[in-house]
């Protein structure tokens, strides 16, 4: 058996993001009555172009976590007329707070996490706020399936930065030849593990296209129990 170690992502690899992020969207929405100046589809299409410049933002370090974490709001409900930072606020806590709570996976996912850890080191590489990162394996009750878990708040770095990949190596005694990675995004996910000579399994479930030589291609979770 070629692999030990099996580094594994979280959010739209096997916890459906867009699927609870719009179910905690709709909670929030409501609550703070945006259905006035808006609607809901309107609403979160605009925060998600926000959110995404925002967190590209703060992985480039232009913006603190803080910031991101109510100013995405704000800008949101800004542009729908709104211009009140204290809701923003609220509404930021509200979405840290609700939004791990949700526990929506990819089909197969337990079963995937199940097979691996009888088999093999299983650890999960995420980008993220602990807090937040930790409460979602915990309601999915998937926690007990990592040997260790390494967000990126706690590391220092995000994926796909080198420095990230050669920390978990490093605190796992793990070694790119007997290591593989499982992610759905090919920047962070996929060439930071290529960066390293670490095999890859790329979690294609959006149909996309690339050329970049992943070492093996899924379209569902379920494949990769014919591959490890
Ligand atoms: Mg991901």
């Amino acid at each position: 058996m070629r692999y030990k170690n099996i580094f594994i992502d979280l959010d739209r690899t096997l916890w459906d993001f867009e699927a609870n992020s719009a179910e905690t969207f709709l909670e929030i929405f409501h609550k703070y009555e945006i259905n006035k100046v808006c609607n809901f589809e309107e609403f979160f299409k605009k925060y998600r172009e926000i959110n995404d410049q925002m967190w590209s933002d703060y992985r480039a370090k232009l913006i603190t976590k803080e910031l991101l974490s109510w100013k995405r709001f704000h800008l949101c409900i800004l542009h729908f007329g709104i211009d009140n930072e204290d809701i923003a606020k609220e509404m930021g806590k509200d979405y840290i707070n609700l939004s791990p709570l949700k526990t929506r996976m990819f089909p197969y996912s337990t079963e995937l996490l199940r097979h691996l850890s009888s088999k093999y080191k299983v650890y999960l590489i995420t980008n993220g706020f602990k807090e937040v990162q930790y409460l979602k394996i915990k309601n999915c009750n998937i926690d007990t399936y990592f040997d260790k878990v390494f967000t990126s708040e706690e590391v220092g770095c995000n994926k796909p930065n080198r420095e990230y990949f050669e920390f978990v190596l490093e605190n796992t005694g793990a070694n790119p030849e007997n290591s593989i990675v499982i992610g759905d995004d090919l920047e962070v996910d996929i060439k930071g593990a290529a960066q390293l000579n670490i095999d890859t399994i790329w979690f294609n479930n959006n149909n996309g296209l690339t050329d970049f030589p992943v070492t093996f291609e899924v379209k569902s979770l379920k494949e990769i129990t014919e591959i490890l």
